[in-house]
């Protein structure tokens, strides 16, 4: 809609468009002429080896029943959330794929207690979520942290980014006296940063940089599991590989389980080991996340593995009427 629009403005006022983009279907749609900094991404396979999940411990830090979040807007009733049940073990990366407004943030959301469900069951380490008095929401707040698709936002611009990591840590009494700035740039140097990025606003920092901190800030309380909703959607190929790459290494080092909210089902099948398919509310299937690609058993996701054969990611193909 967007790009239709931008086109529809350009031929009523003529005007030049200077667009810097990182996607690829966007650039065949819209440039006439390309001036490309960087590299081309290679093949993903070259980049990474195939998913190997680490020894999974049978202990379970997730399970979620029958979960249903549902809004009514105006006389309109939405079911966002209809019936979903997962688990995720220590450790290990659970995905959940699937297209824009199938109600994966409102899950993602619903299990950090930002939302209320209307029937089912969210456990966190065997501690009940939904129900919880605030004393014990607390404590389960401390073992599921969520990082959102758009760290510019989510992140507080007024603050920079030492006291930003730190913030999670003051509420919950864990920033030790003359120990916090050190504790600080620990978390900085695991997600890979400078301690002089304490220094920085997030507006100072590139999109890459930005989604660090806040994967900093998640990790600051040693969560048993953080919820990644579209983490690297936002970013260019160099700082999803990156991001990636971190986010192997946190498990490797702190044994988080990750669950992992994504579209790019390449970039689903190096890191999950299992993946769930969501579809208008619902789960359509899940499983391993190798034999649901080879072999998925609804129509649904045989469309999206289809749909994402010989692409990076899961797209509606543009209808641009017409190039210039
Ligand atoms: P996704 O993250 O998969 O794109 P969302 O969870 O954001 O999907 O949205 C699922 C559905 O719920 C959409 O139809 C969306 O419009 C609706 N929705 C999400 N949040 C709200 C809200 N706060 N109030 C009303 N409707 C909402
Ligand atoms: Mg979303």
């Amino acid at each position: 809609v967007i790009l239709r629009l931008l086109r529809s403005v350009q031929e009523s006022t003529g005007s030049a468009i200077l667009l810097i983009t990182h996607d690829r279907d966007v650039l065949t749609a819209m440039a006439d002429r390309v001036v490309s900094i960087g590299s081309v991404p290679p093949p993903v396979s070259a980049r990474y080896a195939a998913a190997a999940p680490s020894e999974q411990s049978a202990s379970e830090v997730l399970r979620v029943v029958d979960l249903a979040v549902h809004y009514n807007v105006g006389d309109r009733h939405v079911r966002a959330v209809d019936g979903v049940s997962l688990h995720v073990n220590a450790g290990e990366t659970f995905a959940i794929v699937g297209e824009s407004g199938c109600g994966k943030s409102t899950l993602a959301r619903s299990l950090v207690a930002l939302e209320q469900p209307l029937r089912g069951t969210i456990a966190i380490e065997g501690q009940h979520v939904v129900g919880a008095t605030r004393t014990a929401l607390r404590d389960r707040r401390r073992r599921i942290q969520i990082v959102f698709q758009d760290s510019a936002s989510a992140l507080n611009p007024r603050r920079k980014v030492g006291p930003c990591i730190a913030e999670p840590l003051h509420i919950h009494g864990c920033y030790r006296g003359k120990g916090g700035p050190a504790q600080i740039a620990a978390l900085l140097e695991l997600v890979g940063l400078a301690p002089f990025h304490a220094e920085r606003f997030p507006h100072q920092l590139s999109g890459g940089e930005r989604q660090r901190v806040a994967i900093a800030r998640a990790i600051a309380l040693q969560p048993a599991i953080v919820v990644l909703d579209e983490p690297f959607t936002a970013l260019d190929w160099d700082a999803r590989d990156g991001l990636l790459a971190l986010l192997r290494r946190l498990q490797a080092e702190c044994n988080t389980a990750l669950l992992l909210i994504a579209h790019d089902l390449q970039l689903v099948r190096q890191i999950a080991a299992r993946t769930a398919v969501m579809r208008d509310g619902t789960f359509v299937e899940q499983g391993e996340t190798a034999a649901l690609f080879a072999k998925p058993s609804h129509e649904y996701t045989r469309a999206l593995v289809a749909g994402s054969l010989g692409h990076q990611t899961v797209r509606q193909p543009l209808h641009l009427d017409h190039r210039r």
